[in-house]
């Protein structure tokens, strides 16, 4: 049976402008890193999105690398697409990426012309599209000339195969010698793409947030929920079949004592706030307006209505913040790190 979303659905989300350009994004986003891959189920995959767009959550991002294996979840969203979205493709914005290892041999990762504009296309052929609306660099290469990157990105706007262009984990400084480039080609550069959450808030210490407002570039931070320990999930036990379980990028050390503990502090914030951890840990990050949207995960539908109740409390009062600082602290879990170091 064909699926109708949710009529009222722009009603139930907040649309912030991404820096000072002229498209808007959804204060929550969704991401396929996770739960997209051919070991899970296509019914909940759909579901998930689903939910999401019937949330108003109308950003769906994703990267030539996610899976398992890797270019699965953007095979998958293309099917959901044809099943379920194919008369709102312009209701929605869509994002992909290159920068890390996506197939064998020099030509397969990084940040060359000729990887960049070879995966965008195969991206674009397994989401079914002619075009993304946003097209990133997933990584910093230390051995490309920042230039040819830049051209390439520009090139993908240019050739219409993308609408706008973002980066993903680069520092500050990268950023700033990547804007002066894509100022000078006119390139339509419109967003950041960083790591940040309570647990990992590199990019005030590093100064990113500010480049990105002084310069009117958006920003959508991913892993607000530091991929789960962020939520009422690892307070008591390790569930069956939660990410840590999985072997893959939520390692078991992350969960140690010290970091639990500050867990538990923080979730007894959120409880006095009225909200869950999850919802207060939305709600942080985008809290002073500096960060357009908030980029989360979910393994079930039921997790994203959960997180997009954080809008209903945006605001902190300074007592609160300063609660939350004494254990929002680095807990050592940004995987990320050395992509802004280069
Ligand atoms: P996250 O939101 O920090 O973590 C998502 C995980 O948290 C879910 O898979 C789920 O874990 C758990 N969760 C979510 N909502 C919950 C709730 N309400 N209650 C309990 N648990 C909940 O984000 P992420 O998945 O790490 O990353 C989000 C997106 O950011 C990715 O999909 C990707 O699009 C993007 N990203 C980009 C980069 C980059 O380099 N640019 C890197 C990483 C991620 P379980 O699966 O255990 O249920």
């Amino acid at each position: 049976m064909e699926w109708t979303p949710s009529p009222d659905r722009y009603n139930k989300m907040i649309y912030n402008h991404c820096g000072k350009s002229g498209l808007k994004l959804p204060a929550l986003s969704l991401g396929l890193w996770h739960n997209f891959g051919e070991d899970a189920d296509h019914s909940n995959k759909k579901a998930i999105c689903r939910q999401a767009f019937d949330l108003g959550i109308t950003h769906f991002d994703l990267a030539n690398n996610y899976g398992p294996p890797p270019g699965s979840a953007e095979t998958a969203f293309g099917r959901i697409l044809k099943e379920d979205f194919s008369n709102l493709r312009d209701e929605l914005v869509i994002s992909s990426k290159a920068g890390y290892s996506m197939w064998p041999g020099p030509y397969g990762e990084w940040g060359s012309r000729k990887y960049l504009i070879s995966s965008c296309d195969q991206s674009l052929k397994r989401m079914g599209l002619d075009y993304v609306d946003i097209f990133y660099s997933h990584r910093f290469d230390p051995n490309t000339p920042l230039e040819e990157t830049m051209m390439a990105l520009d090139h993908i706007v240019r050739s219409g195969r993308a609408l706008y262009v973002g980066i993903s984990s680069y520092n500050s400084q990268r950023t700033l010698e990547a804007m002066a480039i894509l100022k000078e080609l006119k390139t339509p550069f419109i967003i950041h793409q960083p790591s940040y959450s309570m647990l990992n808030r590199w990019i005030e210490e590093d100064g990113l947030v500010d480049t990105l407002e002084d310069a009117g570039i958006g920003s959508i931070v991913f892993s607000p929920l530091a991929q789960g320990m962020l939520t009422n999930k690892y307070l008591k036990e390790v569930p069956e079949g939660s990410r840590v379980t999985q072997n893959s990028s939520l390692k078991p050390e992350f969960l140690n004592e010290k970091n639990l503990n500050n867990i538990r502090s923080l979730n007894a914030v959120a409880a006095q706030r009225g909200q869950t951890l999850a919802q207060m840990a939305i709600a942080w990050v985008l809290r002073n307006g500096r960060i357009t949207s908030a980029l989360i995960g979910a393994s079930r539908p039921e997790q994203v209505v959960d997180c997009a109740k954080a809008i209903d409390n945006l605001s902190f009062t300074a007592d609160e913040l300063a609660q939350i600082d004494q254990y929002a602290v680095d807990a050592s879990i940004n995987l990320w790190a050395k992509s802004a170091e280069l």
